[in-house]
């Protein structure tokens, strides 16, 4: 796998100071994409020992809530097992951290276990999972954490207890 860029603080994509690693390499080709020069899985550098390290490092920090994927799409079949390794390891290390996760999938179809192999235990390694494509004609700059209205912010931890969607709220 290769990525795009990892931001040591990011405020943008999940709640609190974040890190945030942007993986390379996306076929979605939403409209409007934010981000179109990561749809090429050979942009960027190569995702190896030593970023899997640097995010360790920049997690430590005690103002640090967590750690967002985003892309391209972490959850490409070809993506997925560095991705899952990656969040088996800050879950080892920071057990109190929450993981975030962008993805142009939807969380039934990731669940089903139709999208790559490790989908369903990369799913089960997130807190929250922000699902759908950016669909340009729902765009809306006042949504938090999300670009068009069809994207959905999920708990995936009470999802999965509820057997059905249930939206991640802030204010629990
Ligand atoms: S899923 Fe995300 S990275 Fe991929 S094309 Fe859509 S907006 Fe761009």
């Amino acid at each position: 796998m290769n990525y795009a860029d990892i931001r040591p603080i990011d405020v943008a994509n999940g709640p609190g100071i974040r890190v945030s690693l942007f993986v390379s390499g996306c076929t979605h080709a939403c409209p409007g994409c934010f981000n179109p020069e990561a749809w090429d899985f050979g942009y960027g550098q190569p995702f190896t020992k030593d970023e899997v390290d640097a995010i360790l490092t920049h997690l430590a920090k005690p103002y640090v809530k967590g750690l967002s994927l985003l892309g391209g799409e972490p959850f490409h079949p070809s993506n997925q097992a560095a991705v899952l390794e990656l969040v088996k390891r800050v879950r080892e290390a920071y057990p109190g951290k929450d993981i975030w996760c962008y993805t142009g999938y939807l969380y039934e179809d990731l669940l089903s276990g139709k999208v790559g192999e490790h989908s369903r235990e990369l799913l089960e390694q997130l807190d929250v999972l922000v699902d759908g494509p950016f669909v340009l004609e729902q765009k809306e700059l006042s949504l938090r954490f999300r670009g068009s209205a069809n994207q959905r912010l999920i708990d995936v931890h009470a999802s999965r207890e509820a057997g059905t969607v249930v939206w991640w709220n802030d204010e629990m």
